[in-house]
């Protein structure tokens, strides 16, 4: 008979054992109630089993062990488990070496339960009253006395006793294993680990390290039933479905146990329902090499009913977790289990290729106001269902904000032609074909460098880039974003701090008469100079400082510090000085913005119709409402208004024709080509003429030379600003340069 046969044979014997066994404990065993007697007298050990071969106590009757030296017994004794009780000869080899005995099997070999019967030959020879006591010794007879039927009774006595101690015993540990067990598993938010643990006690009650344990689970009544644990024989059976298990015993037993919903306790094995109030069904397999005790099966009972409660509890707060971790619109993970994810995927050493993309819906807060949130969510859905129709089994997916979807896996799978193709069919919503287009920012992790959060944030600026250039719909991360990125974010801390340590400062640059060379103000214009001396340019700090919001408080700043520069001016005698400050598009928005130019011109007490604003021309043309009542408020404070950088932007001149405002300034690009033979100076001019036919005055800056001065005067610009007259000038210098003559060009 082969291998196969023969095993297969062995599970029908099994098989119909199972059939004809009443699922209740069998409570007839093999087992005989171990007797040891230890005498140097072999007539003692004959007399004694002739005399007790036919006790049977509780359908047990006895067997014995035979020693005839406390030495040999000691040796009997390692070896031996199990046994009942020891009648032992007090006087061997020494005066006294039964009592040295005892003194090893209770305190060397802590066998606490085996009862023990002292014998001696010489009566009136008697133990101490201590020793008895200490020793924890059952009886004291002189063999004399041991008769057939005073044998008889003492050892049954001496039986039932053990038998009591042992059941004790083992409740008390079936009690401890369960309330132990009970405090593990009712914390636990992972099936993996309850299982552990489950097998783990199994594994303390019976003391069998290898002991045959399976955990089965199964979704719902009829579904597949899978392996989730195993142990001992059982262990190379994990994670398979059960129908794959070859046996045919077990197979039958759970299924009867996770119909039935109950215990099927046998001779070798028990099958032990774990199911409770939940769909899913639980079931757990114990195969025992010897038969399952009262105790036993007492113990499997509680423990079984204890762990079907705790699983209860476990099972809600899997749900629960799962629902932290869930998106509830499309049912795919959200942010928080991607970023578990990831944090899972950047621990490991030696990374597969993966690949993170984030894929963000082209215009979609669009399509959600003009459609309906409604239409948005079903939107959403059939995307995440498209998503999850190409990738759900090669890769993990997300929702991960409103419109933006994660995908990470393999490299050759996650590639942005794939991903981007997946949106060249329309998507049917309410019978309506709807065109969506998406953009792609990636970044490989297989040597990543950064941590979690940096992987997402790196991924999020590879999406802003590709939604930037709006060519390829899709960039990858490159280390050279990150720098550029980082070195921003390094630049607005220092910045921050630069600000608090007094590292800025405002310097002004003259704003000059040409015919007359007369300084008729100046622009306020702000610095930084690091502690290391560096100057920063403020057109690289100035945006730094939008974006992170600091220029609300830095403008205000500028402005307070040019007003009281301009009274300062005003006292020593320059009584028409003007002064003009940059007011960057955040400020001009901030809600304070009209407070804080009030507050800077009463504190000052600069008078308002010295004070100018510079807008730049692309602020003007933002929000014509908002700009149209903000110009208002300001004139009605008293202000001077001039558009900066004029020329670079596509205002309409209608419009421009309604602003209330006071001067355009001539952007720098203009008059570095005023005299250049080969291009025209037909803006300047035709900005000039503009001018004058609406009434506002003109000032040119960036005038670099003579020449470009002059043209900008025969052209009808009467102001200028630039390095031909003046770089920016420190506090202390403006004042000196205003008591020097300047260039002047005399019509
Ligand atoms: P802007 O308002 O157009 O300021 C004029 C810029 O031209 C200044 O550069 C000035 O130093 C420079 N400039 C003056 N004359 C000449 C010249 O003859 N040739 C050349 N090539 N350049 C000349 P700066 O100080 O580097 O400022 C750059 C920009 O930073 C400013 O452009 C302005 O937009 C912004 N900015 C500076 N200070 C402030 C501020 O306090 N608040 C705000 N919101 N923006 C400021
Ligand atoms: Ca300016
Ligand atoms: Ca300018």
């Amino acid at each position: 008979m082969s291998d196969n046969e023969h095993s297969s044979q062995d599970e029908l014997v099994f098989l119909e054992e199972l059939e004809k066994s009443d699922p209740q404990v069998k409570q007839e065993d093999n087992l005989t109630w171990r007797i040891m007697i230890i005498d140097d007298d072999p007539d003692v050990h004959s007399a004694t089993t002739f005399a007790l071969s036919s006790l049977v106590i509780q359908n047990r009757s006895l067997s014995f062990l035979h020693a005839y030296s406390a030495v040999q017994a000691k040796e009997i004794l390692k070896n031996e488990t199990d046994i009942a009780v020891i009648l032992l000869d007090v006087v061997m080899e020494q005066e006294d070496a039964g009592l040295q005995l005892v003194n090893i099997i209770r305190n060397e070999m802590s066998l606490a339960e085996v009862r023990i019967i002292l014998r001696t030959g010489q009566p009136g020879y008697a133990p101490e009253i201590d020793a008895i006591r200490d020793f924890d010794i059952n009886d004291y007879k002189t063999k004399s006395e041991l008769t057939r039927t005073k044998l008889f009774t003492t050892v049954t006595s001496a039986i039932r006793s053990y038998d009591q101690i042992c059941s004790i015993n083992t409740l008390r540990r079936a009690a401890d294993i369960t309330t132990r067990s009970s405090r593990e598993l009712i914390s636990q938010t992972n099936l993996h680990e309850f299982s552990a643990i489950v097998i783990q006690s199994i594994i303390d009650y019976f003391n069998q390290p290898n002991i045959n344990i399976l955990m089965f689970k199964q979704e719902e009544l009829g579904e597949a039933i899978n392996i989730i644990a195993a142990n001992g024989q059982f262990s190379h059976m994990l994670s398979s479905n059960i129908k794959h298990t070859d046996n045919a015993v077990i197979l039958k037993t759970i299924e009867t146990s996770l119909i039935d919903q109950k215990n099927i306790l046998a001779e070798h094995y028990a099958a032990l329902n774990l199911s409770n109030t939940t769909q899913t069904r639980f079931a757990l397999f114990v195969g025992l090499n010897n038969n399952i005790s009262v105790q036993d099966a007492r113990f499997l009972e509680v423990f079984s009913s204890n762990v079907s409660v705790c699983l209860d509890n476990v099972l809600l707060n899997i749900r629960l977790r799962n629902h932290a971790f869930t998106d509830p619109l499309t049912n795919l993970p959200n942010r928080l289990k991607l970023l578990h994810m990831l944090d899972q995927i950047l621990a490991q050493k030696n990374r597969p290729q993966t690949t993170l993309a984030l894929i963000d819906i082209d215009h979609f807060a669009e399509t959600n106001n003009a459609l309906g949130h409604q239409f948005g969510d079903l939107l959403l859905c059939a995307v995440a269902e498209r998503l999850r129709h190409h990738f759900e089994h090669s890769c993990k997916l997300a929702r991960i904000g409103s419109d933006t979807f994660s995908i990470v896996g393999h490299n050759d799978i996650v590639r942005p032609e794939i991903i981007l193709s997946l949106f060249y069919a329309p998507f049917l919503i309410e019978n309506q074909d709807v065109q969506l287009s998406a953009t792609i920012g990636l970044v490989k992790l297989d040597d990543y460098q950064g941590d979690t959060s940096d992987a997402l944030k790196d991924t999020n600026i590879a999406l802003k880039r590709a939604k930037k250039q709006q060519r390829t719909g899709y960039v990858y991360f490159t280390n050279n974003m990150g720098v550029e990125i980082r070195e921003r974010v390094r630049l607005m801390r220092a910045l921050n701090s630069a600000f608090q340590k007094n590292h800025l400062f405002v310097v002004y640059q003259p704003q000059v008469d040409i015919s007359s060379g007369r300084t008729v103000g100046a622009e306020a214009l702000l610095r930084w100079k690091t502690a290391e001396g560096k100057f920063i340019p403020p057109d690289q700090f100035i945006p730094i400082a939008e974006y992170s919001g600091l220029i609300i408080e830095l403008g205000d700043w500028v402005l307070r510090n040019s007003c009281f520069e301009l009274v300062n001016i005003l006292k020593k005698g320059y009584s028409d000085f003007k002064m003009s400050v940059n007011v960057s598009q955040a400020q001009f928005l901030h809600p304070e913005f009209l407070n804080s130019v009030r507050r800077a011109i009463q504190d000052s007490g600069a008078p308002p119709h010295l004070l100018d604003l510079e807008i730049t021309e692309s602020m003007a043309m933002e929000d014509p409402i908002f700009l149209m009542e903000t110009l208002h408020h300001l004139k009605k404070i008293g202000v001077k208004i001039s558009i900066d950088d004029f020329g670079t932007g596509f205002s309409s001149l209608s419009y421009l024709q309604k602003l209330p405002i006071d001067q355009l300034k001539i952007d720098r690009s203009f008059v570095s080509q005023i005299v250049d033979a080969n291009s025209s100076a037909s803006i300047p001019k035709m900005i000039i003429q503009l001018c004058q036919s609406l009434g506002l005055t003109v000032i040119a800056e960036g005038v670099e030379d003579f020449k470009q001065a002059e043209a900008l005067l025969s052209f009808g610009c009467k102001l200028a600003q630039g390095y031909y007259y003046s770089r920016p000038l420190e506090t202390s210098k403006i004042h000196e340069w205003m008591t020097i003559p300047a260039k002047r060009i005399d019509s």
